[in-house]
Protein backbone atom coordinates (compact mmCIF):
# COMPACT_ATOMS: atom_id res chain seq x y z
CA UNK A 1 0.00 0.00 0.00
CA UNK A 2 1.53 3.60 -0.74
CA UNK A 3 2.36 5.11 2.30
CA UNK A 4 0.30 8.75 2.20
CA UNK A 5 2.99 10.65 3.36
CA UNK A 6 5.56 9.42 1.40
CA UNK A 7 7.98 12.63 0.11
CA UNK A 8 9.36 12.23 -3.95
CA UNK A 9 11.73 9.36 -3.86
CA UNK A 10 14.97 10.94 -2.38
CA UNK A 11 17.96 11.32 -4.67
CA UNK A 12 20.76 12.30 -1.84
CA UNK A 13 20.99 10.14 1.08
CA UNK A 14 22.96 10.35 4.04
CA UNK A 15 23.28 6.87 6.07
CA UNK A 16 25.04 7.19 9.83
CA UNK A 17 26.96 4.41 10.64
CA UNK A 18 29.67 2.27 8.25
CA UNK A 19 28.22 -0.74 10.33
CA UNK A 20 27.10 -4.21 8.96
CA UNK A 21 23.60 -2.63 8.37
CA UNK A 22 24.32 0.92 7.44
CA UNK A 23 26.60 -0.28 4.76
CA UNK A 24 24.60 -2.99 3.58
CA UNK A 25 21.70 0.10 3.30
CA UNK A 26 24.12 2.37 1.57
CA UNK A 27 24.70 -0.21 -1.11
CA UNK A 28 21.55 -1.11 -1.64
CA UNK A 29 20.56 2.50 -1.98
CA UNK A 30 22.90 2.83 -4.69
CA UNK A 31 21.66 -0.39 -6.38
CA UNK A 32 18.63 1.83 -6.71
CA UNK A 33 20.27 5.17 -7.91
CA UNK A 34 20.88 7.19 -5.15
CA UNK A 35 23.06 9.47 -4.24
CA UNK A 36 24.62 8.39 -0.85
CA UNK A 37 26.86 9.70 2.12
CA UNK A 38 28.14 7.15 4.94
CA UNK A 39 29.22 9.14 8.35
CA UNK A 40 30.75 7.11 10.74
CA UNK A 41 32.40 8.92 14.09
CA UNK A 42 35.18 6.34 13.95
CA UNK A 43 35.62 4.51 10.50
CA UNK A 44 34.53 1.68 9.14
CA UNK A 45 33.26 -1.47 11.14
CA UNK A 46 34.17 0.51 14.49
CA UNK A 47 30.82 -1.11 16.14
CA UNK A 48 30.32 -4.29 16.43
CA UNK A 49 30.62 -5.55 12.73
CA UNK A 50 34.11 -5.95 13.34
CA UNK A 51 35.12 -8.81 16.09
CA UNK A 52 31.95 -10.65 15.82
CA UNK A 53 31.72 -13.89 14.99
CA UNK A 54 30.78 -14.01 11.56
CA UNK A 55 28.14 -16.48 11.39
CA UNK A 56 25.70 -16.14 9.11
CA UNK A 57 22.77 -18.65 10.96
CA UNK A 58 19.60 -17.95 9.63
CA UNK A 59 18.50 -21.55 10.92
CA UNK A 60 19.21 -20.37 14.20
CA UNK A 61 18.54 -16.84 14.33
CA UNK A 62 15.34 -16.47 16.99
CA UNK A 63 14.78 -13.62 19.43
CA UNK A 64 17.36 -13.21 22.34
CA UNK A 65 14.40 -13.11 25.31
CA UNK A 66 13.70 -16.58 25.68
CA UNK A 67 12.94 -18.44 29.08
CA UNK A 68 16.54 -19.82 29.55
CA UNK A 69 17.78 -16.57 29.08
CA UNK A 70 16.63 -15.76 32.56
CA UNK A 71 17.95 -18.26 33.99
CA UNK A 72 21.71 -17.42 33.06
CA UNK A 73 20.72 -13.90 34.08
CA UNK A 74 20.03 -14.84 38.01
CA UNK A 75 23.25 -16.66 37.98
CA UNK A 76 25.31 -14.19 35.93
CA UNK A 77 24.51 -11.62 39.49
CA UNK A 78 26.73 -14.16 41.11
CA UNK A 79 29.67 -14.73 39.51
CA UNK A 80 31.29 -12.35 37.19
CA UNK A 81 32.57 -14.68 35.22
CA UNK A 82 29.39 -16.32 33.92
CA UNK A 83 28.15 -15.64 30.28
CA UNK A 84 25.53 -13.41 31.15
CA UNK A 85 26.97 -10.18 32.72
CA UNK A 86 24.22 -7.79 34.63
CA UNK A 87 26.17 -5.12 37.05
CA UNK A 88 24.98 -5.61 40.97
CA UNK A 89 23.55 -1.58 40.13
CA UNK A 90 21.68 -0.83 36.82
CA UNK A 91 20.94 2.32 36.06
CA UNK A 92 17.49 3.43 35.01
CA UNK A 93 17.52 2.66 31.17
CA UNK A 94 19.08 -0.55 31.71
CA UNK A 95 16.15 -1.52 34.43
CA UNK A 96 13.83 -0.24 31.85
CA UNK A 97 15.63 -2.57 28.96
CA UNK A 98 15.63 -5.70 31.93
CA UNK A 99 12.20 -5.30 32.90
CA UNK A 100 11.16 -4.96 29.03
CA UNK A 101 13.68 -8.26 28.23
CA UNK A 102 11.95 -10.35 31.12
CA UNK A 103 8.25 -9.34 29.68
CA UNK A 104 9.52 -10.74 26.60
CA UNK A 105 11.15 -13.89 27.86
CA UNK A 106 7.68 -16.41 27.84
CA UNK A 107 7.18 -19.47 25.44
CA UNK A 108 3.99 -17.22 23.92
CA UNK A 109 6.27 -13.93 23.26
CA UNK A 110 8.84 -16.18 21.88
CA UNK A 111 6.50 -17.86 19.51
CA UNK A 112 5.41 -14.54 18.46
CA UNK A 113 8.65 -12.63 17.78
CA UNK A 114 9.78 -16.26 16.12
CA UNK A 115 6.87 -15.50 13.88
CA UNK A 116 8.57 -12.09 12.31
CA UNK A 117 11.84 -13.37 12.39
CA UNK A 118 11.14 -16.74 9.67
CA UNK A 119 10.29 -14.32 6.79
CA UNK A 120 13.97 -12.41 7.14
CA UNK A 121 15.50 -15.88 7.99
CA UNK A 122 14.32 -17.42 4.97
CA UNK A 123 15.55 -14.81 2.63
CA UNK A 124 18.64 -13.64 4.70
CA UNK A 125 21.39 -15.62 1.86
CA UNK A 126 19.71 -13.58 -0.54
CA UNK A 127 21.35 -10.21 0.56
CA UNK A 128 24.55 -11.63 0.66
CA UNK A 129 24.03 -13.72 -3.06
CA UNK A 130 23.00 -9.88 -4.18
CA UNK A 131 26.65 -8.54 -2.61
CA UNK A 132 27.93 -11.16 -4.23
CA UNK A 133 26.74 -10.92 -7.59
CA UNK A 134 27.64 -6.97 -7.63
CA UNK A 135 31.01 -7.79 -6.70
CA UNK A 136 32.03 -7.78 -3.31
CA UNK A 137 35.52 -8.96 -2.83
CA UNK A 138 35.14 -10.90 0.10
CA UNK A 139 33.64 -14.21 0.39
CA UNK A 140 31.09 -16.42 2.13
CA UNK A 141 31.96 -19.72 3.02
CA UNK A 142 29.50 -22.85 2.93
CA UNK A 143 30.35 -24.43 6.99
CA UNK A 144 31.30 -27.60 5.87
CA UNK A 145 30.49 -28.72 9.27
CA UNK A 146 28.61 -26.17 12.07
CA UNK A 147 29.24 -28.41 15.32
CA UNK A 148 27.51 -27.77 18.40
CA UNK A 149 29.51 -29.48 21.45
CA UNK A 150 29.01 -30.63 24.91
CA UNK A 151 30.22 -32.41 27.89
CA UNK A 152 26.83 -34.34 28.23
CA UNK A 153 24.17 -35.48 26.50
CA UNK A 154 21.89 -33.87 29.25
CA UNK A 155 23.67 -30.43 28.10
CA UNK A 156 22.72 -30.93 24.52
CA UNK A 157 18.94 -31.61 25.37
CA UNK A 158 18.50 -27.56 26.22
CA UNK A 159 19.25 -26.65 21.90
CA UNK A 160 17.69 -30.13 21.09
CA UNK A 161 14.19 -28.65 22.49
CA UNK A 162 14.97 -25.29 21.07
CA UNK A 163 15.61 -26.57 17.47
CA UNK A 164 12.38 -28.48 17.95
CA UNK A 165 10.95 -25.17 18.99
CA UNK A 166 12.12 -23.61 16.13
CA UNK A 167 11.25 -26.19 13.45
CA UNK A 168 7.63 -26.12 15.01
CA UNK A 169 7.76 -22.44 14.70
CA UNK A 170 7.86 -22.86 10.66
CA UNK A 171 11.98 -21.97 10.42
CA UNK A 172 13.54 -24.73 8.48
CA UNK A 173 16.76 -26.09 9.58
CA UNK A 174 18.55 -29.95 9.16
CA UNK A 175 20.29 -31.39 11.99
CA UNK A 176 21.96 -34.12 12.82
CA UNK A 177 22.41 -35.80 16.66
CA UNK A 178 26.05 -36.68 16.99
CA UNK A 179 27.81 -38.50 19.73
CA UNK A 180 31.27 -37.47 21.46
CA UNK A 181 33.60 -39.67 18.72
CA UNK A 182 31.27 -38.85 15.62
CA UNK A 183 31.77 -35.11 16.44
CA UNK A 184 35.29 -35.81 16.94
CA UNK A 185 35.79 -37.20 13.49
CA UNK A 186 34.00 -34.66 11.70
CA UNK A 187 35.79 -31.94 13.65
CA UNK A 188 39.62 -32.98 14.94
CA UNK A 189 39.83 -29.90 17.14
CA UNK A 190 37.45 -31.00 19.64
CA UNK A 191 38.27 -32.35 23.11
CA UNK A 192 37.98 -35.93 24.50
CA UNK A 193 36.01 -33.99 27.11
CA UNK A 194 33.19 -33.68 24.17
CA UNK A 195 31.05 -36.33 25.19
CA UNK A 196 27.73 -35.23 22.78
CA UNK A 197 27.10 -32.79 19.76
CA UNK A 198 24.66 -31.60 16.98
CA UNK A 199 25.54 -30.63 13.33
CA UNK A 200 23.90 -27.92 12.05
CA UNK A 201 23.73 -28.29 8.12
CA UNK A 202 22.57 -25.00 5.31
CA UNK A 203 25.17 -22.51 7.45
CA UNK A 204 27.80 -19.98 6.43
CA UNK A 205 29.64 -17.92 8.03
CA UNK A 206 32.23 -14.88 6.98
CA UNK A 207 35.56 -13.32 8.20
CA UNK A 208 33.28 -10.18 9.43
CA UNK A 209 35.73 -7.19 9.38
CA UNK A 210 37.19 -8.33 6.03
CA UNK A 211 33.91 -8.86 4.74
CA UNK A 212 32.46 -5.19 5.91
CA UNK A 213 35.84 -3.25 5.00
CA UNK A 214 34.96 -4.88 1.28
CA UNK A 215 31.60 -3.68 1.44
CA UNK A 216 32.61 -0.23 2.15
CA UNK A 217 34.94 -0.01 -0.73
CA UNK A 218 32.00 -1.32 -2.89
CA UNK A 219 29.92 1.32 -1.48
CA UNK A 220 33.03 3.88 -2.36
CA UNK A 221 33.58 2.43 -5.92
CA UNK A 222 30.09 2.58 -6.79
CA UNK A 223 30.29 6.56 -5.88
CA UNK A 224 29.56 7.15 -2.57
CA UNK A 225 30.97 9.38 -0.32
CA UNK A 226 32.35 7.67 2.95
CA UNK A 227 33.11 10.05 5.61
CA UNK A 228 35.07 8.69 8.40
CA UNK A 229 35.52 10.72 11.83
CA UNK A 230 31.91 12.82 11.57
CA UNK A 231 30.75 12.43 14.47
CA UNK A 232 26.79 13.36 13.80
CA UNK A 233 24.87 15.03 17.17
CA UNK A 234 21.74 16.62 15.37
CA UNK A 235 19.52 15.40 12.62
CA UNK A 236 16.83 17.75 11.97
CA UNK A 237 13.69 17.52 9.87
CA UNK A 238 13.38 21.03 7.97
CA UNK A 239 10.33 20.05 5.90
CA UNK A 240 11.83 20.09 2.91
CA UNK A 241 14.95 18.63 3.54
CA UNK A 242 17.01 16.70 6.48
CA UNK A 243 19.89 18.81 8.45
CA UNK A 244 23.19 16.71 9.48
CA UNK A 245 25.36 18.15 11.96
CA UNK A 246 28.71 16.82 13.01
CA UNK A 247 30.59 18.15 15.92
CA UNK A 248 32.80 19.36 14.06
CA UNK A 249 30.38 21.84 13.07
CA UNK A 250 29.81 20.59 9.56
CA UNK A 251 26.18 20.73 8.32
CA UNK A 252 24.67 19.73 5.55
CA UNK A 253 21.14 19.08 3.75
CA UNK A 254 19.55 15.62 2.47
CA UNK A 255 16.72 14.61 1.16
CA UNK A 256 16.60 11.50 3.50
CA UNK A 257 18.62 10.23 6.60
CA UNK A 258 19.53 6.22 7.53
CA UNK A 259 20.14 6.45 11.17
CA UNK A 260 22.73 2.91 11.30
CA UNK A 261 24.27 4.02 14.44
CA UNK A 262 24.54 0.13 16.24
CA UNK A 263 23.81 0.12 19.82
CA UNK A 264 23.86 4.42 19.96
CA UNK A 265 20.43 4.13 17.80
CA UNK A 266 18.09 6.06 20.68
CA UNK A 267 20.44 9.08 20.42
CA UNK A 268 19.53 10.67 17.07
CA UNK A 269 16.10 8.27 17.08
CA UNK A 270 14.60 9.21 20.48
CA UNK A 271 13.56 12.69 18.75
CA UNK A 272 12.34 10.76 15.73
CA UNK A 273 9.89 9.24 18.02
CA UNK A 274 12.10 5.87 18.31
CA UNK A 275 11.79 5.18 22.18
CA UNK A 276 12.03 1.23 22.42
CA UNK A 277 15.64 1.25 24.67
CA UNK A 278 18.47 -0.33 22.72
CA UNK A 279 21.01 -1.94 25.23
CA UNK A 280 24.81 -2.50 24.84
CA UNK A 281 24.94 -6.45 25.13
CA UNK A 282 28.51 -6.50 25.07
CA UNK A 283 30.58 -9.24 23.61
CA UNK A 284 34.23 -9.75 23.30
CA UNK A 285 36.61 -12.00 20.97
CA UNK A 286 40.04 -12.90 20.44
CA UNK A 287 42.00 -15.18 17.95
CA UNK A 288 44.38 -18.22 18.96
CA UNK A 289 46.41 -20.68 16.55
CA UNK A 290 44.85 -23.83 16.89
CA UNK A 291 46.34 -27.42 14.91
CA UNK A 292 43.84 -28.65 13.13
CA UNK A 293 41.89 -25.81 11.60
CA UNK A 294 37.80 -26.20 12.27
CA UNK A 295 35.88 -26.71 8.32
CA UNK A 296 33.35 -24.33 10.22
CA UNK A 297 31.90 -22.45 13.53
CA UNK A 298 32.18 -24.74 16.32
CA UNK A 299 29.68 -23.74 19.25
CA UNK A 300 29.81 -24.26 22.76
CA UNK A 301 26.02 -23.58 23.92
CA UNK A 302 26.24 -24.46 27.93
CA UNK A 303 29.62 -21.93 27.89
CA UNK A 304 28.09 -19.55 25.34
CA UNK A 305 31.05 -19.40 23.49
CA UNK A 306 31.29 -19.30 19.43
CA UNK A 307 34.34 -20.28 17.18
CA UNK A 308 35.04 -19.40 13.77
CA UNK A 309 37.88 -20.25 11.68
CA UNK A 310 39.21 -16.90 10.09
CA UNK A 311 42.30 -17.29 7.88
CA UNK A 312 44.82 -19.24 10.11
CA UNK A 313 43.00 -18.46 13.23
CA UNK A 314 40.17 -19.74 15.55
CA UNK A 315 38.28 -16.76 16.57
CA UNK A 316 36.64 -17.61 20.11
CA UNK A 317 33.73 -15.22 20.95
CA UNK A 318 31.37 -14.33 23.82
CA UNK A 319 29.73 -13.01 26.94
CA UNK A 320 27.00 -10.65 27.57
CA UNK A 321 27.83 -8.26 29.38
CA UNK A 322 24.59 -5.61 29.63
CA UNK A 323 26.82 -2.41 30.63
CA UNK A 324 27.96 0.82 28.60
CA UNK A 325 29.14 0.65 25.16
CA UNK A 326 31.80 3.01 26.00
CA UNK A 327 33.03 0.96 29.01
CA UNK A 328 36.59 -0.35 28.58
CA UNK A 329 37.05 -4.17 27.83
CA UNK A 330 37.42 -5.82 30.93
CA UNK A 331 40.74 -8.97 30.73
CA UNK A 332 38.53 -10.91 33.10
CA UNK A 333 35.94 -11.51 30.71
CA UNK A 334 38.37 -12.57 28.01
CA UNK A 335 40.18 -14.66 30.27
CA UNK A 336 36.48 -16.51 30.98
CA UNK A 337 35.83 -17.01 27.84
CA UNK A 338 39.66 -18.80 27.90
CA UNK A 339 38.67 -20.91 30.97
CA UNK A 340 35.54 -21.42 29.10
CA UNK A 341 36.75 -23.51 25.88
CA UNK A 342 39.62 -24.40 26.71
CA UNK A 343 39.05 -27.94 28.06
CA UNK A 344 36.69 -28.70 24.70
CA UNK A 345 39.05 -27.86 22.17
CA UNK A 346 41.87 -29.57 21.14
CA UNK A 347 45.31 -28.27 19.86
CA UNK A 348 44.67 -24.61 20.75
CA UNK A 349 46.82 -22.21 22.55
CA UNK A 350 44.24 -20.27 24.19
CA UNK A 351 47.33 -17.85 26.04
CA UNK A 352 48.58 -16.72 22.37
CA UNK A 353 45.76 -14.60 21.91
CA UNK A 354 45.53 -11.85 19.31
CA UNK A 355 43.13 -9.17 18.46
CA UNK A 356 41.63 -8.84 21.87
CA UNK A 357 38.20 -7.06 21.13
CA UNK A 358 34.85 -5.99 23.17
CA UNK A 359 32.03 -4.69 21.01
CA UNK A 360 28.01 -4.12 21.83
CA UNK A 361 25.29 -5.88 20.48
CA UNK A 362 22.36 -3.55 19.42
CA UNK A 363 19.47 -5.06 22.05
CA UNK A 364 16.31 -4.56 22.30
CA UNK A 365 13.82 -5.28 24.64
CA UNK A 366 11.80 -7.73 22.67
CA UNK A 367 14.33 -9.10 20.74
CA UNK A 368 13.70 -7.61 17.43
CA UNK A 369 15.50 -4.94 15.21
CA UNK A 370 13.97 -1.43 14.51
CA UNK A 371 13.61 -1.31 10.61
CA UNK A 372 11.69 1.65 8.40
CA UNK A 373 10.14 5.02 8.71
CA UNK A 374 10.22 6.86 11.97
CA UNK A 375 8.00 10.05 12.53
CA UNK A 376 9.49 12.00 9.63
CA UNK A 377 8.75 10.62 6.36
CA UNK A 378 12.67 11.33 5.81
CA UNK A 379 14.08 9.81 8.39
CA UNK A 380 14.74 6.06 8.42
CA UNK A 381 16.08 3.90 11.49
CA UNK A 382 18.40 0.42 11.01
CA UNK A 383 19.83 -1.05 13.05
CA UNK A 384 18.79 -3.36 16.76
CA UNK A 385 19.82 -6.61 15.67
CA UNK A 386 21.15 -8.16 18.68
CA UNK A 387 22.96 -11.08 18.05
CA UNK A 388 22.12 -11.16 14.32
CA UNK A 389 23.51 -7.70 12.74
CA UNK A 390 25.57 -9.83 10.58
CA UNK A 391 23.39 -12.49 9.41
CA UNK A 392 20.58 -9.98 8.73
CA UNK A 393 22.34 -6.83 8.29
CA UNK A 394 22.24 -7.16 3.89
CA UNK A 395 18.71 -8.36 3.35
CA UNK A 396 17.76 -5.37 5.89
CA UNK A 397 19.65 -2.82 3.36
CA UNK A 398 17.83 -4.58 0.64
CA UNK A 399 14.50 -4.20 2.00
CA UNK A 400 15.05 -1.05 3.69
CA UNK A 401 16.16 0.74 0.24
CA UNK A 402 13.44 -0.44 -1.72
CA UNK A 403 11.28 1.18 1.65
CA UNK A 404 13.05 4.54 0.97
CA UNK A 405 13.18 5.09 -3.13
CA UNK A 406 9.11 3.57 -3.55
CA UNK A 407 7.42 4.30 0.01
CA UNK A 408 6.22 0.94 -0.07
CA UNK A 409 7.04 -0.91 2.99
CA UNK A 410 7.87 -4.66 2.56
CA UNK A 411 6.04 -7.13 4.13
CA UNK A 412 9.00 -8.50 5.70
CA UNK A 413 9.56 -5.39 8.09
CA UNK A 414 5.84 -5.07 9.71
CA UNK A 415 6.85 -6.56 13.20
CA UNK A 416 9.95 -4.69 13.33
CA UNK A 417 8.19 -0.91 12.76
CA UNK A 418 10.94 1.75 15.05
CA UNK A 419 7.61 3.54 16.56
CA UNK A 420 6.48 0.36 18.02
C1 LIG B 1 30.90 -11.14 20.38
C2 LIG B 1 29.85 -10.93 19.32
C3 LIG B 1 29.57 -11.94 18.42
C4 LIG B 1 28.60 -11.76 17.42
N1 LIG B 1 28.41 -12.75 16.51
C5 LIG B 1 27.50 -12.56 15.52
C6 LIG B 1 27.33 -13.56 14.51
O1 LIG B 1 28.03 -14.58 14.51
N2 LIG B 1 26.40 -13.36 13.55
C7 LIG B 1 25.61 -12.25 13.52
O2 LIG B 1 24.73 -12.15 12.67
N3 LIG B 1 25.78 -11.25 14.44
C8 LIG B 1 26.71 -11.39 15.43
N4 LIG B 1 26.89 -10.41 16.36
C9 LIG B 1 26.02 -9.22 16.31
C10 LIG B 1 26.51 -8.22 15.25
O3 LIG B 1 27.89 -7.99 15.43
C11 LIG B 1 25.73 -6.91 15.33
O4 LIG B 1 24.34 -7.17 15.37
C12 LIG B 1 26.01 -6.03 14.10
O5 LIG B 1 27.41 -5.89 13.92
C13 LIG B 1 25.38 -4.66 14.26
O6 LIG B 1 25.72 -3.91 13.11
P1 LIG B 1 25.30 -2.39 12.98
O7 LIG B 1 25.77 -1.93 11.65
O8 LIG B 1 23.86 -2.22 13.34
O9 LIG B 1 26.09 -1.64 14.17
P2 LIG B 1 27.67 -1.36 14.35
O10 LIG B 1 28.52 -2.32 13.64
O11 LIG B 1 27.90 -1.21 15.83
O12 LIG B 1 27.87 0.06 13.63
C14 LIG B 1 27.36 1.25 14.15
C15 LIG B 1 28.29 2.37 13.68
O13 LIG B 1 27.67 3.62 13.98
C16 LIG B 1 28.68 4.55 14.31
N5 LIG B 1 28.04 5.64 15.06
C17 LIG B 1 27.31 5.54 16.19
N6 LIG B 1 26.83 6.74 16.55
C18 LIG B 1 27.27 7.63 15.61
C19 LIG B 1 27.09 9.04 15.44
N7 LIG B 1 26.36 9.78 16.29
N8 LIG B 1 27.68 9.64 14.37
C20 LIG B 1 28.42 8.90 13.48
N9 LIG B 1 28.61 7.56 13.61
C21 LIG B 1 28.03 6.93 14.66
C22 LIG B 1 29.67 3.73 15.11
O14 LIG B 1 30.96 4.34 15.09
C23 LIG B 1 29.63 2.39 14.38
O15 LIG B 1 30.66 2.28 13.41
C24 LIG B 1 27.87 -10.55 17.36
C25 LIG B 1 28.17 -9.52 18.24
C26 LIG B 1 29.16 -9.68 19.22
C27 LIG B 1 29.47 -8.54 20.14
Amino acid sequence: MPDVEHVPAPQRVAVIGAGMVGLATAWFLEERGVEVTVLDRTGVAAGASWGNAGWLTPGITTPLPEPAVLRYGLRAVLSPSSPVYVPPRADARLLRFLAGFARHSTPAKWRAAMRAYIPMNRRAFEGFDALAAGGIASVTHEAKSFIAAYRTEAERSVLLDELGHIRAAGQQIEFDVLTGAEARAVEPSLSDRVGAAIRLHGQRFIDPGHYVHALAASVRARGAELVTGADVVTVRDEGAGIRVVTSAGADERYDAVVLATGTWLGDLGRRFGVRTVVQAGRGYSFSVPIEYLPAGPVYFPAQRVACTPLGTRLRVAGMMEFRSAGAPLDRRRVRAIAEAARPLLRGADLDDRADEWVGARPCTPDGLPLIGRTRSSRVFAAGGHGMWGITLGPLTGKLLAEQITTGRQPAELHPFDPLR
